[in-house]
C-alpha cells in the first residue's frame, strides 16, 4: 500500500535531483545520472594504488572515489547528505563506490580468496543522535545493493572518546586526538574475511587508520579503506 501511494506520489510530485535540479527518473534516488557521470573528478586513487611509504602493511587497498571540491558540487552534497538528513544521497554515492570496489577488488584479484564486508565508521552516540544516522552507514547500504557484501551491526563498533574537533590540528596532533577511539564488540573476523572501511570524506586518514587498527587488534590481516571523496 505504501509502495503505491509513494508511486502515486512520484507521479504527481516527481522527485528533483539534489545536483541540478532537474527531475528525476523513476527508480533513481538524489541524483540523477548526467551528474552522477559527469558532474565530478575521479581522483588518482581510484584505482587503489598504494603509496606505499604512507600506509601500513596491512592496508591492502586504499581508494577515494572524486576529488572534494571547496564550495563545488561534492561539498554541497555531503553537506545536504549530513545536515540535511537525505539518506537517499549517501545511498546513491554508495552505489557509486560500490561498482568501484567491485571492478577495483576484482583486478586485484581479492574476490578469488576474500569475502569483503564493510565496517562504517561509527559516529558518537550522541552525535548519531542529533544527526539522525550515520552518513558512512548509508554509503554502505548503496555498496550492499551493487556488491551484495554486507554491512556490520551498528554496534560492532563504537566510539569511545570524545574527540576534539580535527580542525586546525597537525597530522600528528590528530593522531593523538584520536588514539583509542573506538572500540570493537564482539566480533570475530575470519581468515578469509577482507573488511572494508567505509567513510565520506578521507582528509589527513587520521580517523579511518584509528578505526583500521583497531580492526586489525582483533584479527585482520588485511584491510581495505573506501571513501566517496578526497580532500
Ligand atoms: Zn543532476
Amino acid at each position: 500500500m505504501r509502495t503505491i501511494y509513494n508511486g502515486i506520489l512520484d507521479i504527481l510530485f516527481p522527485g528533483i535531483c539534489a545536483c541540478c535540479c532537474s527531475p528525476l527518473a523513476e527508480g533513481t534516488h538524489q541524483i540523477c545520472g548526467y551528474c552522477i557521470k559527469n558532474k565530478f573528478e575521479l581522483t588518482d586513487k581510484y584505482l587503489g594504488i598504494r603509496d606505499d611509504d604512507i600506509l601500513p602493511e596491512y592496508i591492502a587497498f586504499r581508494t577515494s572515489m572524486w576529488e572534494f571540491d571547496q564550495s563545488g558540487p561534492i561539498q554541497q552534497l555531503m553537506h545536504k547528505l549530513k545536515y540535511e538528513q537525505v539518506y537517499g544521497l549517501g545511498i546513491d554515492f554508495g552505489k557509486e563506490l560500490g561498482k568501484l570496489l567491485r571492478t577495483l577488488l576484482g583486478m586485484q584479484g581479492w574476490l578469488f580468496c576474500y569475502q569483503p564486508f564493510l565496517i562504517p565508521v561509527p559516529l558518537n552516540t550522541l552525535r548519531r543522535r542529533e544527526r539522525g544516522f550515520n552518513q558512512s552507514r548509508a554509503i554502505c547500504e548503496g555498496i550492499e545493493q551493487v556488491t551484495g557484501w554486507s554491512t556490520v551491526p551498528q554496534r560492532a563498533f563504537t566510539r569511545i572518546k570524545k574527540t576534539k574537533t580535527q580542525t586546525g590540528l597537525s597530522s600528528a596532533e590528530r593522531k593523538n586526538n584520536l588514539r583509542g577511539a573506538f572500540k570493537a564488540n564482539n566480533l570475530n573476523i575470519l581468515p578469509y574475511e577482507l573488511p572494508v572501511i567505509v567513510d565520506d570524506v578521507y582528509t589527513t586518514g587520521a580517523t579511518t587508520m584509528e578505526l583500521a587498527s583497531t580492526v586489525k587488534h582483533i584479527g585482520a590481516e588485511r584491510i581495505g579503506i573506501a571513501t566517496v571523496a578526497e580532500a
